[in-house]
């Protein structure tokens, strides 16, 4: 498959791609870098990675396939930075969540001999850092690539690698990536955080009730809303316009139930209901999510 693999970012996602890689028996030698002497202390601790590096240049020098799992804002500067240490014929990758933000922001400071195939696993959790990764997190869940006019034959060979790793992949032009997931991911965060703030306020007012009488609606949306507040940063300032495009769209809905709730519409509510109802059930059929009331996260 590949010879040397370099994560580039030893958290969350990249320590479970160390891990599921393992779990494949894929043979590769994976060479990882952090920033931060804690990380690479911690990666040595639990055995993340065959090498650990502290310089970008000794990660990616001779890796045939380089990953970079750093928060969007970051990919830009790291890109500069490993370009002329990257072996001729080497994909490059990463798994940033907006993904034409991230092809304009590394695209430029590849060489040409380099093939650049970007990438995002719908799969996640509100844990970061190196010791938060699981083998099993990309089982089952899609692998989208962006291959923008990339090489075939790279593409290829990186799809196999995803679906080793348990995902299943498809492809999508980077536009439509972000459009897509501005709905399914970054609006609903977004939503989450508000409505945790929210709450936040009230609490002032209700003398640690939010707390105490946290019903599952609001603890799904403060589990959300504990998510890592850098990655998310970056990604509503790089999928701006789909974000706000969807948020748009969410208020005029919002404000639809706002009215059906005061003229006593109890057959638009009813009806809503339905069609958002069977919207999970075929979440839960396409084996994205399980019925069980935790979700199937773990805990
Ligand atoms: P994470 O657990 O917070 O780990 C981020 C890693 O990047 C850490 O090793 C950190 O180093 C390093 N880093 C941060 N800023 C950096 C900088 N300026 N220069 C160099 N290294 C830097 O993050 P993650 O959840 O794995 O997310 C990584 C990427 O995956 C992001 O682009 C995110 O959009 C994407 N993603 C995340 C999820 C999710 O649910 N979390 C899902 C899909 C895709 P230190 O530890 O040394 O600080």
């Amino acid at each position: 498959m590949y010879n040397r693999v370099a994560l580039v970012g030893l958290g969350l996602i990249a320590s479970s791609m160390f891990w599921a890689m393992k779990r494949a028996g894929i043979e590769a030698h994976v060479a990882g870098y952090a920033r931060s002497a804690q990380t690479r202390d911690t990666a040595r601790e639990i055995g993340l990675c065959d090498s650990v590096h502290d310089t970008l240049a000794a990660c990616v020098t001779d890796a045939d396939l380089v990953v970079l799992c750093v928060p969007i804002g970051a990919m830009e500067a790291v890109a500069k930075e490993i370009a002329p240490f990257l072996a001729p014929g080497a994909t490059v990758t990463d798994v940033g969540s907006v993904k034409r933000a991230v092809i304009e922001a590394v695209g430029p400071h590849l060489p040409d001999a380099v093939h650049f195939v970007p990438g995002h696993p719908l799969a996640g959790t509100e844990h970061s850092g190196p010791r938060s990764g699981f083998a099993e997190l990309f089982d089952n869940r899609w692998h989208v690539l962006t291959p923008n006019g990339a090489d075939t034959q790279a593409v290829a060979q990186l799809r196999a690698y995803w679906e080793a790793l348990g995902a299943n992949v498809d492809e999508m032009e980077p536009d439509h990536h972000d459009l897509v997931l501005a709905v399914t991911s970054h609006a609903p965060h977004l939503i989450a955080y508000t409505m945790v703030g929210v709450a936040d306020d009230l609490q002032r007012v209700t003398n640690n009730e939010v707390v105490n009488y946290s019903a599952t609606g609001f603890r799904d949306f403060t589990r959300i809303a504990a998510s890592d507040p850098t990655m998310w940063r970056d990604v509503f300032l790089t999928n701006k316009d789909a974000t706000l495009e969807i948020l748009g769209r969410f208020t005029e809905e919002l404000f639809a139930l706002q009215r059906a709730i005061r003229q006593g519409d109890g057959d638009h509510l009813h009806e809503y209901f339905t069609r958002t109802r069977a919207i999970r059930r075929g979440i839960i059929d396409a084996g994205q999510d399980t019925a069980a009331p935790n979700f199937g996260r773990r805990s």
